[in-house]
Order: C-alpha cells, then sequence, then structure tokens
C-alpha cells in the first residue's frame, strides 16, 4: 500500500525534483543516486511500498534486503572508487524508509563518521580504561546500559538462557 503524500511513493516523478535518478529496481526495492550534491555516488536505497521506518520492516522487503544491500553497496563502491561505503538510516524527517550509501574515501571526506555528536575528549573509567567520551554527552549510567544489553538480547532470544556476561567498559 502507497501513500498519496509520501514523495517517495511518488517514485520516478519526483525524482527530477529531489535531484536523485533512479539506477536500479526490483521487485520490492528501488535505487536512486543523487545528481546534485556534496559526494558523487551518494545513492539511496528505498523499498518501493510504503514501508515507514527500519523498524516496520516485514514480509519480503525484510526477506530481500540484505542481498539487495550488498548489490547496491558493492556497485557504488566500484563506481566511485571508495573505500568503503557507509550506510545511515535515520527517519526523523521523511517517512518512508530510505538508506543512505554514502561513498567514503579519506582523506577529506564529507561524511560524518561518528554517531555521537560534538568534540570528545579521554576518560578515565573506574577501572583505569580509557574511552573518548562526548564533551556534550556523559556516559550513561551502567545500570541503564545493561538493562539495554539485557533487553535487546532477551527480545532475540526469547527461550535462551541466562547468557554469560561479556567483559565490557565499566
Ligand atoms: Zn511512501
Amino acid at each position: 500500500m502507497n501513500d498519496s503524500d509520501c514523495v517517495l511513493c511518488a517514485g520516478t516523478a519526483l525524482d527530477g525534483a529531489l535531484m536523485v535518478e533512479e539506477v536500479w529496481r526490483t521487485d520490492t526495492w528501488r535505487l536512486t543516486t543523487a545528481t546534485v550534491g556534496e559526494l558523487a555516488g551518494y545513492s539511496y536505497l528505498s523499498p518501493l511500498r510504503h514501508v515507514p521506518h527500519v523498524t516496520d520492516l516485514d514480509g519480503e522487503e525484510a526477506r530481500s534486503l540484505g542481498g539487495v544491500l550488498a548489490a547496491a553497496t558493492q556497485a557504488v563502491k566500484a563506481a566511485t572508487g571508495a573505500d568503503l561505503v557507509y550506510v545511515y538510516v535515520f527517519g526523523g524527517g521523511l517517512d518512508h524508509l530510505h538508506m543512505h550509501l554514502a561513498p567514503h574515501r579519506e582523506p577529506g571526506s564529507p561524511l560524518q563518521d561518528d554517531p555521537i555528536k560534538g568534540a570528545k575528549h579521554q576518560q578515565t573509567l573506574s577501572d583505569g580504561r580509557e574511552v573518548w567520551v562526548s564533551d556534550r554527552y556523559p556516559l550513561q549510567d551502567r545500570e541503564l546500559m545493561r538493562a539495554a544489553v539485557e533487553g535487546i538480547r532477551a527480545r532475540l532470544n526469547p527461550t535462551a538462557s541466562e547468557p554469560e556476561r561479556s567483559e565490557d567498559l565499566g
């Protein structure tokens, strides 16, 4: 089901306005590449169906994503001579899933390479280990970090017995 108000559901009709061009289409996905921008080859992989966010992926889109993502990133890398292809998924700006496939090449790349905003400094943990942390966002409470680890594990391994805890930062 498509959304008539969604610019990505319009498919190729709005590609010109969005300054992209369709370069590949499968039964469930399409890949567009920017025609204007800071980085040649910057591309967007989106489902043909109106799947709002990555957390809504299901059905054939969910099943096919691995192969489609591999093929698309390999083509972006080969065509641009990039060292790596970064994949960003945000979701706050446009309510139709689109993955940013960004060819990265050092030096002088304009890409963000860290998901945490701002400058960083080194901090010594209670056990003497040092970590780089944001100047603006302090380290989260360890119990909150642990609850997230356990919550994610429990959802993905509902019948698993208590797992061994691996050594982590603390
Ligand atoms: Zn849509």
